[in-house]
C-alpha cells in the first residue's frame, strides 16, 4: 500500500454554534471508515467537550502540527452543501461585519436545516436471529429489539425515549450496536412542510356517461345520485375533469363520504398527487414582444457583456430615470450569460415588487427562474433551494437573501434600485447586500451591476473613485418626458382647527382622472388611520408600554397599535390621567386619506395597499393584478407601491405628504426624501399620456423636495454631499454602531460606559472618533432600553481589529455586569452594526 494512503487527513471544521469564543474552525482526523467521504462543504458531527456537535467542514488539509486531534464522528450530510468560494465569502462577512463564523454560515445551508439532529435507531437483522444474540438477562436490549421490529425495523431515538422510557436505553443501545444488531445513525432536521402530495378528484368514463345522460334528457340529476352528488359531477367537468378532492368538496358541497360512493361506482377516482410547491402557481406569465434597444442601452449592454466574454469581474453603475429601460438591459444581460452557460442572480428590493419582476423574467427567461424570498414558507424555500443547488434553475430573483443561493459559476448579479434600504439586513450579520454582492462577484470573476435612478450616495461616490463603472440611461423609452412636478404648500391649505389632507389641487386632479379613464397612484408612508390617539381634555397621547413612540389608532380593526413591537391595545380608550374616553385622531395615515376620499369622491374607486391590506400571500399581487385591469382608479399605498411599478394609464401621482420621512432623526432623511419622492414620481406617465406629480408638503423649501420638483439630480447630490462631509457622515467616514440594549436601563448605561472605555483603551488614537453612550433616537423597544456608541472613522482598516478584540473582551466582562444586576445571559444584548443604514 502506497504509504501516502495511510497518513491521516485533517478537516477544520466550524462547529454550529453562535458564540465569540468558539467562533474560528477547530482541527479534526477524518476516521478511515470516512476517508473520501468528507468534503468542503460536508456536514459532520463532531465531539466537542464533553457533547456532540454539528458541524461544517471548511477545509481539508495533509496534516497538522495539533497533537491529540479527535476524529470526525459521522458524516450527515453526504453531498456538500456549499462550495469553496462560500467559504471565502462567509470569511469575508465575518471580518466585515464583525460577527460570527458560524452565525454567517446560516446564510448559506438550505432554509430550514442543519438546526438539529436527529437520530435513528436501525435494527440490522430479523428479531429472530437478533434474539438469540442478546444477553439473556438484559430485559431492556431484548425490549429495544421488538420494539424497532414492531416499528418496521427503525424508528427515531426521541420515539424510543418516549415509547420505551427506561433508564438504562443509553448504554443498552450502545451495546447493541457493539453487537451488530443494530446502527445508529444521524440526520439533519429537515424543514416542517405541509403535506407535498394531495389528493385529486378525476372524472371517470362513466362519470361522463353519466353527465352527457344527464344533459340529453335535461335533468339536472340522475338515477341513483344525490343531488349534490350530481354537482360534484358538474363541478368536476366545469374544472376540465381534475381538480384538488378539497376543492371540489368546498365547491360542490359534497361530503367526503358521499364522494367515496361516487368512487366506488366507478364514476370519478381519487388518487394522490405529489406536487412540488411553485411559488409562481396561479401567476400569469407577463411575455413582452421582442423590443429593439435604443442606444443608450446597446452600448450599457456592450460594456456588461465585454466583461462577460473575457470572463473577468466588473462592477457597474446603471444609473438610469425611471422608465428607461434598465430591467430590459438586465434581461438581455442575463440571456447572453445563461448562454454562455453561467448562472445569475437578480435582488429586487421588496417582495411586493417581485411579481411583477417574476412575471416578466420568467415571460423571458423560462423555467429557469427560481425565487427565494421571505414570503415564501420555509417548504417552498426549501424546493428552490434544491433546484438552484442541482442546477435545475440557473437564475435566481430574490430579496436579499437571494444572494446567498447555491449556484455555481455566477456569472452576473444584479441588484435592482440598488438605493433601496432593505438590502441592509438589520439582524446580525448586519451585512449590506450590495458590499457582499461586490465580494461574491470578485470571487466568481462576475459581472456587478447595480440599477437604480436614484444611487445611494455611497454608490455614486464609488463610481467617482473610479470602483464602478458608470452606464447611463438619461432619456425614457420613446423620449416620453418625465412627469410634471408641482408642489402644494400645505400651510396655506390648513385653516387653523381644520386638517385638510388632500388639498384642492390634487381633489381637481383626482376627478380629471376619473373623467378621463386613467389612473392614480396615491402615496403616503403611513399606515393606519391616525399615528396618534390624542385625549381630549388632558391632551395625554398614547403611547406604547414597551416602545419610546406613540401608538397608531387602526379604524377598520378599531385598536391601537405599535408599529414597532405590534402590541395591540383594544377599546375602551380611557385616559390614564383624566379617565376620559374622548379622543382626537392625530396625524394621517392610509385609512384616513382612503375615508377622506371616499367622503369628497365618492364615485371614485380605491384600492389601498399596505402592510395590513397585504398580510396574507400574494395579496399584493392581487392588488396589483387589480390595478392593472383598470378595476380601480386609484391605488393609495405605502412605499411598497413607490417603485417598480409600470403601469401605462398612471397619469397622476399624488403624495400626500412628503414629511414624513423628512422629519426621521436620522442622517439619511433627506436623501431617502429625495429617493422616494423620485421613484414615486417615477410611477406616473410611463404610457402615451403624460404623467402629472403632485407633493403635498410643509416644507417646499428644503432641498430635497426643491430638486425633485426642479428634476436636478446634481443640485441634490452636491449640497447632500457637502453637508455630509461637513458633518462627518458616509461615504466620507465609515461607521459602526454599537446598540447596548436591556431591559434595566442602568444596566443598559452601565454596560455601554463600560465598552466606551474598553474601546477607549484599546483603538489606536487619532484614527477613530468615538461618540457616546447616548440614549438612542428610539431610546426603548420591545421593553428594551437602549444606548449606543457611534464610531467615526475615515478608513476602518487597522480599527477593525482592535474592535474585535474589544467585543471579545466585553463579553467575557458580561458575566459579571449580568449579576450585579442580578440579569438573565438575555437581558443585556450588544448589536454591532457596521456602515449602518440609519442611526434611530
Ligand atoms: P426601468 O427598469 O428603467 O424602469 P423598464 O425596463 O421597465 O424601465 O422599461 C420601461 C418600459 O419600456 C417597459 O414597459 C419596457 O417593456 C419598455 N421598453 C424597455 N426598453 C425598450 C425598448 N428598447 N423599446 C421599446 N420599449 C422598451
Ligand atoms: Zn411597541
Amino acid at each position: 500500500m502506497d504509504e501516502n494512503e495511510l497518513e491521516p487527513v485533517f478537516a477544520e471544521v466550524l462547529l454550529d454554534h453562535p458564540s465569540r469564543q468558539l467562533d474560528r474552525p477547530f482541527t479534526y482526523a477524518v476516521p478511515s471508515s470516512l476517508r473520501g467521504r468528507v468534503e468542503v462543504g460536508s456536514i459532520v458531527v463532531v465531539p466537542f467537550l464533553k457533547g456532540h456537535f454539528i458541524g461544517y467542514v471548511l477545509q481539508l488539509s495533509e496534516s497538522t502540527s495539533l497533537k491529540n486531534v479527535r476524529e470526525i464522528e459521522r458524516v450527515v450530510e453526504e453531498a456538500p452543501l456549499f462550495g469553496r468560494d462560500s467559504v471565502e465569502l462567509c470569511r469575508w462577512m465575518s471580518e466585515h461585519y464583525l460577527t460570527p463564523l458560524s452565525q454567517v454560515f446560516r446564510l448559506i445551508i438550505p432554509p430550514g436545516r442543519g438546526r438539529s439532529l436527529i437520530e435513528e435507531v436501525r435494527l440490522l437483522m430479523p428479531v429472530e436471529e437478533a434474539l438469540p444474540r442478546l444477553h439473556s438477562r438484559s430485559a431492556a436490549q431484548r425490549e429495544i429489539v421488538e420494539f424497532l421490529a414492531k416499528e418496521g425495523g427503525e424508528t427515531r431515538l426521541s420515539t424510543m425515549h418516549v415509547k420505551l422510557p427506561r433508564r438504562n436505553l443509553g448504554s443498552a443501545l450502545r451495546s447493541l450496536e457493539e453487537k451488530g444488531v443494530i446502527e445508529r445513525s444521524f440526520k439533519l432536521s429537515r424543514p416542517h412542510t405541509e403535506s407535498l402530495s394531495r389528493s385529486m378528484a378525476k372524472l371517470e368514463r362513466a362519470g361522463r356517461d353519466v353527465l352527457r345522460g344527464m344533459e340529453e334528457c335535461g335533468s339536472s340529476t340522475a338515477d341513483g345520485l344525490t343531488p349534490l352528488q350530481a354537482a360534484a359531477l358538474h363541478t368536476l367537468a366545469r374544472h376540465g375533469g381534475e381538480m384538488p378532492r378539497a376543492h371540489l368538496v368546498q365547491e360542490s358541497g359534497i361530503s367526503y363520504g358521499s364522494l367515496s360512493s361516487l368512487c366506488r361506482k366507478g364514476l370519478l377516482s381519487i388518487r394522490d398527487m405529489q406536487r412540488k410547491r411553485d411559488p409562481f402557481a396561479g401567476m400569469s406569465m407577463d411575455i413582452m414582444p421582442e423590443v429593439e434597444l435604443t442606444e443608450e442601452q446597446r452600448d450599457s449592454l456592450s460594456s456588461i457583456e465585454g466583461c462577460l466574454k473575457e470572463r473577468r469581474h466588473g462592477a457597474f453603475l446603471l444609473h438610469g430615470i425611471t422608465g428607461s429601460g434598465k430591467t430590459e438591459v438586465y434581461l438581455r444581460a442575463i440571456r447572453r450569460t445563461l448562454e454562455m452557460g453561467r448562472s445569475s442572480i437578480v435582488l429586487v428590493p421588496e417582495i411586493a415588487l417581485t411579481p411583477q419582476m417574476v412575471q416578466r423574467f420568467r415571460g423571458a427567461l423560462g423555467d429557469t427562474v427560481a425565487v427565494l424570498h421571505s414570503g415564501l414558507s420555509v417548504g417552498e424555500r426549501y424546493d428552490q433551494w434544491m433546484d438552484i443547488r442541482d442546477g435545475v434553475c440557473r437564475v435566481v430573483i430574490g430579496a436579499r437573501s437571494a444572494l446567498f443561493a447555491p449556484l455555481s459559476d455566477i456569472g452576473l448579479i444584479v441588484i435592482d434600485e440598488e438605493h433601496e434600504s432593505t438590502y441592509k439586513e438589520n439582524a446580525a450579520p448586519r451585512y449590506h447586500a450590495r458590499d457582499v454582492a461586490l465580494r461574491r462577484a470578485q470571487l466568481h470573476q462576475a459581472v456587478l451591476v447595480l440599477g437604480s435612478a436614484t444611487p445611494q450616495l455611497e454608490t455614486t461616490f464609488l463610481t467617482g473613485k473610479g470602483d464602478l463603472t458608470l452606464l447611463r440611461l438619461s432619456k425614457r423609452i420613446d423620449d416620453r418626458p418625465l412627469p410634471r412636478v408641482e408642489v402644494v404648500d400645505m400651510r396655506e391649505c390648513n385653516q387653523p382647527g381644520i386638517r385638510t389632507i388632500l388639498s384642492n389641487r390634487l381633489v381637481n386632479a383626482l376627478l380629471a382622472v376619473q373623467e378621463s379613464g386613467e389612473q392614480a397612484i396615491l402615496f403616503l408612508n403611513r399606515r393606519g388611520f391616525a399615528p396618534y390617539l390624542q385625549c381630549h381634555s388632558c391632551g395625554y397621547i398614547f403611547r406604547c408600554e414597551l416602545c419610546s413612540v406613540s401608538m397608531c389608532y387602526h379604524l377598520e380593526a378599531d385598536s391601537l397599535a405599535c408599529h414597532h413591537c405590534g402590541s395591540m391595545r383594544n377599546p375602551p380608550f380611557k385616559c390614564p390621567d383624566c379617565g376620559r374616553e374622548e379622543h382626537l385622531f392625530r396625524g394621517v395615515g392610509t385609512e384616513r386619506v382612503e375615508m377622506e376620499l371616499r367622503r369628497l369622491l365618492p364615485d371614485l374607486s380605491c384600492l389601498r395597499m399596505d402592510a395590513d391590506t397585504t398580510r396574507r400571500k400574494l395579496s399584493h399581487w392581487r392588488i396589483l393584478e387589480d390595478f392593472k385591469a383598470r378595476r380601480a382608479s386609484v391605488l393609495l399605498g405605502t412605499q411598497m407601491i413607490a417603485k417598480g411599478l409600470d403601469i401605462p394609464s398612471v397619469t397622476l401621482v399624488g403624495v400626500i405628504n412628503a414629511d414624513t420621512s423628512l422629519a426621521l432623526p436620522d442622517f439619511r432623511a433627506a436623501e431617502r426624501t429625495y429617493q422616494l419622492l423620485t421613484q414615486v414620481s417615477g410611477r406616473a406617465g410611463r404610457g402615451e399620456r403624460p404623467g402629472r406629480v403632485i407633493i403635498q408638503t410643509f416644507s417646499p423649501d428644503s432641498y430635497a423636495i426643491q430638486a425633485c420638483i426642479r428634476g436636478d439630480e446634481e443640485a441634490f447630490y452636491r449640497q447632500e454631499l457637502a453637508w455630509r462631509r461637513e458633518a462627518g457622515y458616509p461615504p466620507f467616514r465609515r461607521l459602526v454602531n454599537m446598540i447596548v440594549s436591556s431591559p434595566l436601563e442602568s444596566a443598559c448605561q452601565e454596560a455601554t460606559t463600560l465598552l466606551r472605555e474598553m474601546l477607549d483603551d484599546c483603538l489606536p488614537p487619532k484614527k477613530a472618533d468615538l461618540l457616546g453612550p447616548a440614549a438612542a433616537p428610539l431610546s426603548r423597544l420591545k421593553g428594551r432600553y437602549r444606548y449606543h456608541l457611534l464610531l467615526k472613522s475615515r478608513e476602518l482598516e487597522g480599527v477593525m481589529d482592535r474592535l474585535r478584540d474589544c467585543l471579545s473582551s466585553f463579553e467575557k466582562a458580561k458575566p459579571s455586569l449580568l449579576k450585579r444586576h442580578s440579569l438573565k445571559k438575555e437581558d443585556l444584548g450588544l448589536a454591532v452594526d457596521v456602515d449602518p443604514a440609519s442611526l434611530l
